[in-house]
């Protein structure tokens, strides 16, 4: 058994935040990420990050790096690609590759995937067609005529993506109100090489080895149409991460862990932060905020403790 005195689940912003703080209070943390690299979705900004306090980035990937090299700049411990088999939030314990932690507390900042949709098709094409990443994949579509579902930034900014190396996009969205940027939604209007279809919802992505076309229905009308289409790039949203903890700790409605202002969970020294307690804002800077916050209610929490116990 190894013990610490903070456990930390998830290597996104929130939970390399929560790290470093755990260092400035005196806090002996371990952060353990099941991917085998840190910066959860940071990984998928392509674009530049201007809006990070403190330092410019020219993508998340740089900005995870800046946030790496301040972990090992501090000797700070975490590990990647971790078999996390067990989690016991009551006893504060986790087994992961075989060896118990044990903590004093527990920040769980496991974040968000993206959403799929559960039509036909989306399973079996993936990897052969449909994609959750245009920053990832746009390179292995250049050329090609693609689909993009969604009405939020994601979809909206992997249009304007795909549409720098494909010569037609068709971005579809189930309504005709965006929750996307307006001016990122005015430059795809503005774009020749992207087509807007509203109120259609995506039912089906069919083809032989690879996609072919997307199946659409007319939300209004309920007419059934098909685009042709060699790639369909999904970006409907997020889901939070937090299977592993059902039944431990209480969940909204659709799975994201509910805490009050102080990043309390309803579990006793369970604390969550970022994108998986469902943040007004998601974004790094907010994300990090988080992470220091629950860090710094541990400390104190803890520090209560102990000054109760000398009391006695
Ligand atoms: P989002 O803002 O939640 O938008 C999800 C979109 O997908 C909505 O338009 C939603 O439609 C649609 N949708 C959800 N479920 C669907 C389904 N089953 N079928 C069809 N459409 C569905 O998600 P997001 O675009 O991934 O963005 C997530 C967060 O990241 C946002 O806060 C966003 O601002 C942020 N973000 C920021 C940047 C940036 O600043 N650079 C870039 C990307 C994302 P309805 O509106 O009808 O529900």
């Amino acid at each position: 058994m190894a013990n610490y005195d903070v456990i930390i689940f998830g290597g996104g912003p929130a939970g390399m935040s929560a790290l470093i703080w755990c260092y400035s209070l005196g806090l002996r943390g371990a952060l353990l990420e099941r991917s085998p690299e840190l910066g959860g979705q940071t990984l998928d900004m392509s674009h530049r990050v201007l809006d990070y306090p403190g330092l410019v980035a020219e993508n998340g990937r740089e900005l995870r790096d800046h946030f790496i090299a301040q972990l090992d700049l501090l000797q700070l411990e975490y590990r990647t690609a971790c078999d996390i088999a067990e989690v016991n939030l009551s006893e504060l314990r986790a087994r992961c590759d075989g060896q118990w932690l044990q903590a004093r507390g527990i920040v769980i900042a496991t974040g968000a995937r993206k959403r799929k949709l559960g039509i036909p098709g989306e399973d079996r094409f993936e990897i052969r067609g449909v994609s959750f990443s245009a920053t990832r994949d746009h390179s292995l579509y250049a050329g090609k005529k693609v689909s993009v579902i969604g009405g939020g930034d994601s979809a909206v900014q992997n249009s304007l993506i795909l549409a720098r190396v494909c010569p037609s996009v068709t971005l579809i969205h189930r309504s005709d109100r965006y929750r996307a940027r307006e001016d990122w939604i005015k430059e795809a209007r503005e774009n020749p090489r992207i087509t807007i279809i509203n109120n259609a919802e995506a039912r089906a992505i069919e083809g032989g080895d690879r996609v072919e076309r997307l199946v659409i229905e007319d939300t209004r009308t309920h007419e059934i149409k098909t685009v042709e289409t060699e790639g369909v790039f999904i970006r409907v949203g997020v889901t939070p991460n937090t299977e592993m903890f059902r039944g431990q700790v209480e969940l909204d409605e659709v799975g994201f862990i509910k805490t009050d202002r102080r990043q309390r969970t309803s579990a006793d020294l369970v604390y969550a932060a970022g994108d998986v307690c469902r943040p007004a804002c998601l974004s790094v800077a907010t994300a990090v905020g988080y992470g220091a916050t629950a860090a710094k209610e541990i400390a104190m929490t803890i520090r209560n403790s102990y000054a109760e116990t000398t009391a006695e």
